[in-house]
Order: structure tokens, then sequence, then C-alpha cells
């Protein structure tokens, strides 16, 4: 039975990843005004909505680094332990984006819940902050979301050297900082929109889920908490339909518990994810459940940490290694 359970989940993983294809020669109007403006979807937003940019992130090293983090915070962290009557649950969306193509921004997904005031964390590729920027401008000021690291261009942690590490995670702050120096500047209509959204992301997610000791320390060394789930959402069935949502949420919302971090995706990969994400809120809100973000559920209580990277067991996502080009960024990648 886990088995298959197991199976599932990584089945879907590759869906969501290798479901990217061709790139439609779309600019991004990367002047145009963004904050606060049009949170419409539009044809930017669509998973080859702007041409791929492979070129070198323009800030490799963030101006600011952060301290290292103390021993005990060096791992994996998967859920938090509150008290069991304490119904809380971060909802976390991640936005990969490969070095070989684009992915999209669900704005279902962001809009469902900017409007239903429901907190979230957002894990971005650094290469897509650059790709949809005005949208990171956008999710910057709203105040209850939280902005973390997902790696450059998806590179595997567990195939990459320390200094491939670094740069994944370093450029991935760097181009934060760089979209967020241009939300400040004086120039930006709604600058007085921002709110305090921290100078630099704190919280790091596994591409793949993949992870080494070693990882995990230069992670750590660079300052930044290592973030992954106890619940993963998407299941790999098409959420599309309303009757495999609601099953696939039904799913979830069982393993939910105090303290849980639930995995889902916002890049439109796959593209169901908004209508599975309206089920399962709304079962979750039926339990009494609330929702915060990552940095705020680590604030209620002690985190549960492992020292490798999984999807639900220890080993689930070995395979992957062998699926995204010999470093994990679809860089040199067969195609099956
Ligand atoms: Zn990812």
């Amino acid at each position: 039975m886990w088995k298959m359970g197991q199976h599932l989940v990584v089945l879907a993983f590759c869906l969501i990843i290798t479901s990217i294809c061709a790139t439609a020669e779309v600019p991004e109007a990367l002047s145009a005004p963004v904050v606060g403006s049009d949170w419409q979807a539009d044809r930017l937003d669509e998973k080859f909505g702007v041409k791929n940019n492979n070129a070198p992130p323009e800030r490799p090293v963030p101006k600011r680094m952060l301290p290292p983090l103390r021993g005990e915070d060096v791992g994996v962290i998967r859920r938090v332990k509150v008290p069991e009557d304490m119904k809380v649950a971060a909802l976390t969306f991640d936005f990969c984006e490969l070095q070989t193509k684009v992915s999209g921004c669900d704005m279902g997904i962001v809009n469902f819940l900017r409007t239903e005031k429901l907190p979230a964390t957002f894990f971005m590729c650094g290469k897509w902050m650059r790709s949809h920027a005005r949208r990171l401008r956008q999710i910057m000021t709203v105040p209850f979301f939280e902005v973390a690291n997902h790696a450059w261009n998806h590179g595997n942690c567990a195939l990459l050297s320390r200094a491939e590490l670094e740069e994944q995670v370093l450029a991935t702050q760097g181009e934060y900082e760089l979209v967020r120096e241009k939300l400040l500047s004086p120039n930006t209509q709604d600058a007085q929109d921002l709110h305090q959204m921290p100078q630099v992301p704190q919280l790091f997610r596994l591409p793949y889920a993949r992870s080494t000791p070693q990882a995990l320390e230069g992670i750590a060394a660079l300052g930044l908490r290592v973030v992954l789930w106890d619940v993963v959402a998407e299941n790999g069935s098409d959420c599309t339909n309303i009757v495999n949502a609601r099953r696939a949420a039904a799913r979830a919302a069982q393993t939910v518990r105090p303290g849980s971090i639930i995995l889902l995706h916002a890049n439109l990969v796959p593209r169901g994810s908004a209508q599975l994400l309206k089920e399962l809120v709304a079962l979750l809100r039926d339990k009494g459940y609330r929702f915060v973000t990552v940095g705020e559920l680590l604030s209620l209580g002690e985190q549960e940490t492992v020292m490798d990277g999984y999807f639900c067991r220890p080993g689930d996502n070995l395979q992957l290694d062998k699926k995204f080009g010999p470093k994990g960024t679809g860089v040199g990648r067969r195609e099956h």
C-alpha cells in the first residue's frame, strides 16, 4: 500500500517537471507599473508566456549575507510540534523553474490566497523570480505572504559541489534583493504599499527534496533554514476535474495535523492546483484549522527535523537524480 502511495507521489512530481515544453516568445513588460494594480491572470503568467532567459544571474552574491545557523538548526524541517489543540498549518507553494524552460504563475492560487487573506509561503527559484519579477513585486506587497528560496534553477543539492550549491542559494538571494530594490525605488508609484518584507529570504526548500548531510551543512553555513513538508497535496491526478480535486483534497486533509507543512505548486505545473487548494482549505477550515506562514509556524513550537530530504519516506526521490540532467537543472537532460 505504501509503495503505491510512494510511487504516486514521485510520479506526480515527474509530471510536474516533465510537462514543461516549448516556449512562446513574449517578453515580459518589466517596466510596467505592477504593484497593487492588475492581479488578473494574463498570457505572461502562462507556463511558456515569457521567453526563457538562461543568462547567468545578475547578482550572484547578495549584498546582505545571513549569519550561519547554529548547530541545532542544521537539517530539514518537516513540520513543527505544536500543542494538539493548536490547529495551525502552513500552506506552501513552489515556483520551480529549470534552466532550460520557463514555468508559469498560477494567479488562481495567488488571488485565492490574497482575497481569502490566507497566509502562505512561496518557495521561488531565483530564475523564476527573474522571469516573473512583476508578480514577485506584487506578492512582496501582501503582508501575509512570505517569500523563500528554492535554488536558482532547481539544481539538485545532492548532485552539486559545495561551490555550485552556494551559487544556487546565493544567486536567488541576490535576485530577490534586486527585485526588492526595484520595488523600493522612489520612482515606484506604489512603494508606500510595501510592508516590512525581509531584506533577504530566511528559508530554503530543496529542489526534488534531495540533499546530503554535506549539502545541509552548506546551506546552514549560508544562514538559511531548510524546509520541506509532511503533507504532499498534489497526487498526480488531473485536479482541473472537480471530482479528482475533491478526492485529492480529502486525502491530503486526512494527513494534516497541528503543525503540518503542506506542499503544493503554483507554477501552473500541474494545472489543477488552484481548485485542489480551494477544496483543501474548505475542508481544513471545517476542521477548525487556521493558516500561518512557515516563519510564523516555526515561532509556535519546536521544529521536527531530519537529516535527509524526501517526499514521504527516505529514498522515495532518488530516481529523480537521473531525470533532469547531471545537476538537476534540465541542462544535459536525456529526453525519454
Ligand atoms: Zn521545485
